[in-house]
């Protein structure tokens, strides 16, 4: 018989962290945002856990760079050349420990190739890090195709996923450092209303974070970032990592499309409506009509689409939003008392609300 699990499921939208007296800090310069991470198959890394997603318009290059020189951890996507990517890593003027590389399933051997080819010809070490990604990481090859590349790469950090319930995390962190949780929640995503599958993000970090860390793993949580105190959120819930794609698609270092769009006004001057013009960046989910076309040869016809193409708005210069990032994560530990990222778990108290935002200026905003 079908079984509906008792209790609801609960998103970013449905908490918010409690403020609380504690050990708090009189400056948010106090509080330490690194974190050293020490990873179950043995490497060690510092920063603060916020990556870029590994798509083809945020996964870039010069988003990547930024992120790495806030002190945070990125990736780039699959689908760079060989040569692209050792043209980044030689060239690169920022720490690269923190650089994610992403391989796909489909392509296997020529992404365990281009790894190699990395290595030889262009610095790449078998101790840097590699994500593996797949927007379903249930079927059966995905974790034999996890155990190889730990047996090719068995100093690597690997990141692996996307997952949406605890029962395979222990099966993936015997080759996996950090598994990557999330289906569904992406802002470009179309699966819960394709498939009807998907888990919100708050149980899903909850339910995942207590086995991963039963066994000395990480968890990422990816997609669903709609303000930057969700990511405060995914810490204090105990999620080590977090992955973003729509909060840094609109800026100037993403790789979509810049359009420019002209609307007319309700503005009447010398008897003519003003026309104002707004700008937007092109962001397109990697399961999109768009993706499947431009990386695939098009749509396979026993598929459906499961992400979309979108043109959000145009808001400038990255390093705006990885400031709010950092002083938005700095702000939370000082109402709650933690002095650093690490403890936000341990300190914070999440309370399960009908109504976490007052919107009712949202549409006078400039
Ligand atoms: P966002 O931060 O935009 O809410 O979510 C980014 C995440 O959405 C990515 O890291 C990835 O896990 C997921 N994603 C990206 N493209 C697609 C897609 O086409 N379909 C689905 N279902 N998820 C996607």
């Amino acid at each position: 018989m079908t079984q509906i699990l008792s209790g609801v499921y609960l998103d970013y939208s449905d908490i918010l962290i409690r403020p609380k007296m504690g050990i708090n800090l009189n400056s948010r310069r106090d509080v330490n945002l690194q974190r050293v991470f020490k990873f179950k198959h043995g490497q060690t890394r510092t920063g603060l856990g916020v990556f870029n997603a590994n798509m083809a318009t945020v996964g870039n290059t010069d988003v990547a760079s930024h992120l790495l020189a806030r002190g945070m951890f990125a990736t780039l996507h699959k689908h760079y050349s060989t040569d692209e990517i050792g043209h980044f890593l030689q060239n690169a003027n920022v720490p690269l420990d923190n650089l994610f590389l992403t391989i796909g399933l489909k392509n296997i051997d020529d992404d365990i190739q281009k790894l190699h080819a990395l290595e030889s010809e262009y610095g790449w070490t078998k101790s840097q890090n590699i994500c593996i990604d797949a927007p379903n990481f249930y079927i059966p090859k995905a974790l034999e195709i996890l155990a190889r590349v730990r047996d090719e790469f068995p100093n690597s950090v690997i990141m692996a996923g996307n997952i949406a319930s605890p029962d395979i995390c222990l099966k993936m962190l015997d080759y996996a450092d950090v598994i990557k949780c999330g289906i569904g929640s992406g802002s470009a995503c179309l699966t819960r209303r394709q498939t009807g599958c998907g888990v919100p993000m708050v149980s899903l970090i909850l339910e995942c974070a207590d086995v991963a860390h039963s066994v000395s793993g990480h968890i990422c949580a990816d997609g669903g970032i709609v303000d930057v105190g969700d990511i405060s959120k995914a810490f204090c819930l105990n999620s080590d990592f977090v992955m973003a794609g729509g909060i840094f698609a609109g800026t100037d270092e993403s790789a979509g499309d810049i359009i420019e769009k002209h609307f007319q006004t309700n503005e009447i001057v010398d008897g003519h409506p003003v026309v104002c013009v707004k700008y937007f960046k092109q962001y397109y989910g990697m399961s999109s009509e768009y993706a499947n076309n431009k990386f695939a040869g098009g749509m396979a016809d026993y598929k459906t689409s499961e992400g979309r193409e979108l043109q959000v708005p145009y808001t400038g210069d990255i390093d705006k939003i990885l400031q709010d990032i950092c002083g938005g994560v700095a702000s939370c530990c000082t109402y709650i008392g933690a002095a650093s990222v690490k403890h936000m778990s341990k300190c914070a108290t999440i309370i399960q609300v009908h109504n976490q935002l007052n919107k009712v200026f949202e549409k006078y905003s400039v």
